[in-house]
């Protein structure tokens, strides 16, 4: 499987390695056959990465930062292609395969795609196609190093920017794997993932779980604690988390979802509910019904099935979080308990008095 082709200049520029390096490393690539070489213009080679059967080339060519801007190109989020073609074409991109007149050309027709998924834009009049570097450097005129930076002061932190919430999804030892950060675009919702990766000391962020196993947020808790609270997404587990609610025996609820919201349960998560009390605090929808209901099914393999409950109920609200926002933590208890006729909390005398206050 051919993947890529990359020249001598561009495999300095990704893999921040010198020509002497490349040249050194070259003779045992070949022989490995992990990649092809072909002579290039200017006395430079092409490289082809070939990927070899049980080896994995994703990304192929980034899993090496990228020196000169600190920013993968080729692996940016939709939102920050859409703001860099946003800023140079000075106009709305909402959809994902846009067409604008074309700024190489005198264009009364728009004839330019820009595809924002893909980062990618064509021009089928001027010919040329590519992505952010090769549009940045017809637009300003300059070489590859200069559009690398003009990028990046127009996309980097682009992302810091824009996410409205963060959630770090921790493996069995707390230590985070990746991130999901969800920005807000108009008045909808967007997800993005990210992991960390470790390059010459820097902790950088890739923007995609490529080869990234995925987990259960607040895993350690899941493992730890016997009572569970499964919502639908980070929010609501969050904000069930942060009323610190107790089980009849007095231990702490762990709160958690799986990445990616409704429909996204995976029959990996279910062997952590072995044995385990189970409340699933889904949304009053049909796509989060459903997905409660699924989530139950795949748990009930693991545990018994009283001891796993469905609520999606929320008294006119649409989820858990728009419970909290109208009552209190000792409320919320009450009202889960009479609306599934079970036994889910130990209620402290004095959580039950109102607080007064002067
Ligand atoms: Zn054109």
């Amino acid at each position: 499987m051919i993947v890529v082709v990359r020249s001598n200049a561009q495999i300095t520029e990704d893999t921040g390695l010198d020509d002497s390096s490349i040249r050194a490393a070259r003779p045992r690539l070949v022989a490995k056959k992990f990649i092809l070489l072909h002579p290039a213009p200017n006395r430079e080679y092409a490289y082809t990465l070939c990927g070899v059967d049980g080896l994995t080339l994703d990304p192929p060519v980034h899993a090496a930062p990228n020196r000169t801007y600190g920013l993968d190109f080729n692996h940016c989020t939709p939102e920050q292609y859409r703001l860099y073609y946003e800023t140079r074409l000075g106009c709305k991109l909402d959809k994902d395969q846009n067409n604008v007149a074309c700024p190489f050309h005198d264009d009364h027709t728009p004839s330019m795609g820009v595809i924002i998924s893909e980062g990618r834009f064509k021009c089928h009049v001027c010919e040329i196609d590519g992505g952010m570097v090769p549009f940045e450097m017809r637009f300003s005129g300059c070489g590859k190093a200069e559009a690398g930076r003009n990028i990046s002061q127009i996309i980097k932190g682009s992302i810091e920017e824009t996410y409205e919430a963060k959630y770090d999804y921790l493996d069995e030892s707390s230590t985070v794997v990746y991130q999901i950060l969800r920005m807000a675009r108009g008045n909808k919702h967007r997800f993005t993932a990210r992991r960390p990766v470790l390059i010459k000391g820097m902790v950088k962020w890739v923007y995609n779980l490529h080869g990234i196993p995925k987990l259960l947020y607040h895993l350690p808790d899941v493992i730890a604690r016997q009572w569970i609270i499964v919502t639908e997404g980070e929010k609501d587990a969050d904000n069930v988390d942060a009323l610190a609610l107790l089980a009849p025996d007095g231990s702490r609820y762990a709160t958690t979802c799986n990445p990616f919201g409704a429909g996204k349960w995976r029959s990996e998560f279910s062997p952590y509910f072995h044995r385990k009390k189970v409340l699933i605090l889904g949304d009053n929808d049909s796509a989060g019904k459903a997905h409660a209901e699924s989530v139950q099914r795949s748990i009930s393999l693991y545990t018994f099935s009283k001891d796993i409950t469905v609520l999606t109920d929320w008294n006119g609200g649409n989820d858990v979080s728009d419970y909290i926002q109208s009552h209190t933590p000792p409320e919320l208890a009450i009202y889960i308990e009479q609306q599934t006729f079970q036994h889910w909390f130990s209620h402290p005398q004095e959580s039950l008095e109102p607080v007064l206050e002067a």
